[in-house]
């Protein structure tokens, strides 16, 4: 069983992949995780990558994909469950995808479009906070830590991502436009998309993530 998140920066995908991770133990590829990791790991892919996320372009996919295979290549994958959360994020990602689920005798089951409005978007974003050390993420409204600005499970000083101002923020929004919403098409036509109201609350939207998955799922 194989999900895709597809969805603009901020819509919650990262928030709901975790509360998956952590109801079901099903596993979470974030590619911008992977990448953040490999930048603060100083690694020479880190390194390459890190220009591109500071300007809020796609990273050369050769980079994302080399991460991808890594994160599949272990025993039984066929038999686990991927969310791939901001990956693919361009339609050459997309066959890449299928080429490396085909190789592990799997392929995608599920696409999940997260769908809201702009502004409200835009407000999640700004407000985003992240742990350094597990990337963990909040918000100052809406999903506050327990204690003010340090992870809950770290207790680490929260931070803002530098990619989360206005000018980056609208870049990366531009290039979600461009690159990787003719992905819905692509996955339409292999009738295995579905969208979700990502505008409610957090425990909402889980809910409906869990009406689509569950079953699929078996549980
Ligand atoms: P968000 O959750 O706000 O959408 P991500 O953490 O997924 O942001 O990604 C942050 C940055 O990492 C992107 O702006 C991009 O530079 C890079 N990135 C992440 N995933 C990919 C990908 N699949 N292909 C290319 N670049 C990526
Ligand atoms: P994405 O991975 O799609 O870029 P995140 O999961 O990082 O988005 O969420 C962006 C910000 O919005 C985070 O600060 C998160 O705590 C908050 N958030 C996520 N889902 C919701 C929601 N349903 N309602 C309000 N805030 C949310
Ligand atoms: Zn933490």
């Amino acid at each position: 069983m194989q999900i895709v998140f597809i969805g603009p920066p901020g819509v919650g995908k990262g928030t709901q992949a975790n509360m998956l991770v952590d109801k079901y133990g099903v596993l979470k590829i974030s590619t911008g995780d992977l990448l953040r990791d490999a930048i603060k790991a100083g690694s020479p892919l880190g390194n390459q990558a890190k220009g591109y996320m500071e300007r809020g372009e796609l990273v050369p996919d050769e980079l994302v994909l080399g991460l991808v295979q890594e994160k599949v290549s272990i025993p039984q994958s066929n038999l686990k469950t991927f969310i791939f959360d901001g990956f693919p994020r361009n339609i050459q990602q997309a066959i890449e995808l299928d080429k490396i689920m085909l190789n592990i005798h799997s392929k995608i089951n599920l696409v999940i479009d997260f769908t809201m409005d702009e502004e409200d978007r835009i407000s999640r974003l700004s407000g985003r906070r992240m742990c350094p050390k597990c990337q963990r993420t909040y918000h100052i409204k809406f999903s506050k830590p327990k204690v003010d600005n340090l992870c809950d499970i770290c207790s680490v000083q929260l931070v803002q991502r530098s990619d989360d101002n206005e000018s980056v923020i609208r870049q990366r929004s531009a290039v979600y436009w461009e690159h990787t919403r003719p992905l819905l098409e692509y996955y339409k036509k292999q009738e295995i998309l579905k969208s979700i109201d990502a505008s409610q609350p957090i425990d909402k939207v889980f809910i409906s993530l869990e009406n689509l998955i569950a079953p699929l799922l078996g549980a």
